[in-house]
């Protein structure tokens, strides 16, 4: 079965131009979401578009502000400062990466924690860790929701995630492991990959390499699910990590790359944006 995080996409956006109608004219004014993006580089002003476009598409009112690649640290931070005192803004993105000269740990702590709609500042990521409330980061949310929406029990279930990345691999682990499944956490130095992965029920890979995941690495019957954008180096096409047309045959469940996680990253960032605006409206 394919999980398509299009459909499931296509459906929650639905339900939240909805919702957004709704609040807008209860509270008098739409969800406004703030998108900084610093630079030019040409993957970043795509993925600021598409947030864009999501975000017309379900009328939440956005602002994408662009500063040049010159633009000092202090002055995104005091650009951010200004948006957290801003009564009108609701969540505020930080596009990354930044330009080198910039700290991405400092841009992401001085956003208001009621308005990282990212859910990447310390005190969202400390809050997920000790089961408090908190704003969930996307991606990670996502995939949960895509395992549910496919009807796929997560308790009980040996689940794997390969990669740690702070905004991928670590939460996803964390939230696989709320839902009571048991959780390896895999990664560079892992010894016999192979195996570890054949013990997945659920597989999560989060890697960034194309078609690194192989059919012999999967268990059959196993849930797949490929976080990875890629370029395939054959074709230039999008690829994900695994070898897709080699596993699907053998997985039970498996999401394609384009159209699988990614679709729902969004999506979570429109949830997140209506979350924070109806925690301030509240
Ligand atoms: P990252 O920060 O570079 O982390 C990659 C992880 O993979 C690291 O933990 C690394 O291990 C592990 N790794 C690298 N080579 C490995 C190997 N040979 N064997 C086992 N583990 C290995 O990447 P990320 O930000 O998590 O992103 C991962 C992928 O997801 C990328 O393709 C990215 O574009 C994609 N992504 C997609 C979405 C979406 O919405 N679809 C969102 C975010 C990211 P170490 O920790 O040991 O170095």
């Amino acid at each position: 079965m394919i999980i398509s995080g299009k459909e499931l996409s296509v459906k929650l956006k639905a339900e939240m131009a909805e919702e957004v109608a709704e609040l807008k004219a209860k509270y008098g004014r739409a969800p406004h979401l703030v998108v900084i993006l610093v630079g030019e580089d040409p993957g970043s002003v795509s993925y600021v578009t598409g947030k864009a476009q999501a975000c017309n598409a379900l009328g939440i009112d956005n602002t994408t502000i662009r500063r040049p690649e010159s633009a000092t640290e202090e002055e995104i931070l005091s650009l951010i400062r200004d948006l957290n005192a801003d009564q009108n803004v609701d969540g505020i993105l930080v596009q990354l990466p930044l330009p080198k000269h910039i700290s991405e740990e400092k841009v992401i702590a001085t956003i208001s924690k009621e308005k990282d709609v990212d859910g990447f500042h310390p005190l969202n990521v400390a809050a997920l860790w000790q089961k408090d409330r908190c704003i969930l980061p996307c991606t990670p949310k996502g995939i949960i929701k895509l395992l549910k929406a496919a009807g796929v029990e997560i308790a009980g279930k040996r689940a794997v995630v390969i990669g740690r990345s702070n905004i991928v691999g670590l939460p996803v682990a964390k939230l696989l492991l709320d839902n009571n499944a048991t959780v390896t956490i895999a990664h560079s130095r892992t010894q016999n990959l192979k195996e570890v992965c054949l013990g997945a029920e659920i597989l999560v890979v989060a890697i960034g390499r194309p078609k690194f995941v192989t059919a012999d690495m999967v268990a059959p019957g196993a849930v797949v699910i490929d976080v990875g954008v890629n370029r395939d180096p054959e074709t230039g096409k999008l690829c994900g990590d695994v070898d897709y047309a080699a596993i699907e045959p053998i997985a039970s469940h498996i999401t394609p790359v384009p159209g699988g996680v990614g679709p729902m990253t969004i999506t979570c960032l429109m949830e997140n944006t209506i979350q924070c605006y109806k925690n301030f409206m509240a």
